[in-house]
Formats: structure tokens, C-alpha cells, sequence
């Protein structure tokens, strides 16, 4: 399948579409899920474009691997959460949605349950004040 360079988070890359931006560096950008799983639901994305981890280069898949571990720390940290879950979905036949790679980030508690991850759109209200307790930690 060829990039589709329309897809929401090459948009977000070029500034089309508003995000919750939490890290920016050289190769990668991170920013809340709008559709969180769970409270501090994180997204890491190469700016290199590629539908999965198979179709970008080595340097952009270890600099997203970099971002990851930089932000998730932030995120465990900011919502003190004894667990941090880690999701790469690649293709379609598992579960991917947005043709973009990307990292997901999910702060998650004892005896909590996740929601359907890019089901309910979040209160945007309460998002920046997620962002910014997320940025601190940083
Ligand atoms: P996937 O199913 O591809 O692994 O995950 C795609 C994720 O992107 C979902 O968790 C969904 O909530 C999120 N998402 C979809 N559209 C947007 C958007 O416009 N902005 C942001 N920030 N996240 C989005």
C-alpha cells in the first residue's frame, strides 16, 4: 500500500490539524489521543512518513523508540501508574485505523479497565490540562 499523505496524523505533522502536543524533536512529534483508552492516552509518531514500523527507516524507527521511552516516563510519572502498556498496531488486519505509525502510550491502574481504544471522542476541555501535566515531567 503507498502512503496515503492525506491520512489525520501526516495533517497533524503539517500543522493542518490541531493536536494536544506534548514532544517535538528532529524526527518525531507526540500528542494526546483524542479518543483516550485511558486518562494520559499518549501517541508517539515518526516525521518520517510510513504505515507501520516495516515501512520506515531504521534511524526513524530507533528515534521513535527514543521519543516513546522519553514521553512514557513523563506519563508514568505525571499520573503515578504502576503500569505503563505500550501498543503498535501494524496493518489493518490488526486493528490499525490511522495509516500513520504510531506508538500508543496507556497509563494504566490496578483493577482498571481500558476503554475501546478510538471510540469516544474526550471532553477537549479537560485535554490541555492533561497535556501540561504531562509536559512537566518532561
Ligand atoms: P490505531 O487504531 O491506528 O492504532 O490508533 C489510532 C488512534 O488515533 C486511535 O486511538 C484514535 O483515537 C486516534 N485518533 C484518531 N483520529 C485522531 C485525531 O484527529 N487526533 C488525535 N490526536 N488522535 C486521533
Amino acid at each position: 500500500m503507498p502512503y496515503d499523505p492525506d491520512n489525520i496524523f501526516a495533517k497533524i505533522l503539517r500543522g493542518e490539524i490541531p493536536c494536544f502536543k506534548i514532544f517535538e524533536d528532529e524526527h518525531t512529534l507526540s500528542f494526546l489521543d483524542i479518543m483516550p483508552a485511558t486518562q494520559g492516552h499518549t501517541l508517539v509518531i515518526p516525521k518520517e512518513p510510513g504505515e507501520t514500523l516495516f515501512d520506515i527507516s531504521p534511524t526513524a524507527a530507533a528515534a521513535t523508540i527514543k521519543t516513546t521511552q522519553i514521553v512514557a516516563s513523563a506519563v508514568k510519572r505525571a499520573f503515578d501508574a504502576p503500569g505503563i502498556m505500550l501498543v503498535q498496531l501494524n496493518g489493518k488486519a490488526a486493528g490499525q485505523s490511522v495509516p500513520h505509525l504510531h506508538f500508543h502510550i496507556l497509563p494504566r491502574f490496578h483493577g482498571i479497565d481500558m476503554n475501546l481504544h478510538g471510540r469516544e471522542m474526550a471532553d477537549i476541555s479537560n485535554l490541555e490540562p492533561i497535556a501540561e501535566k504531562i509536559r512537566c515531567e518532561i
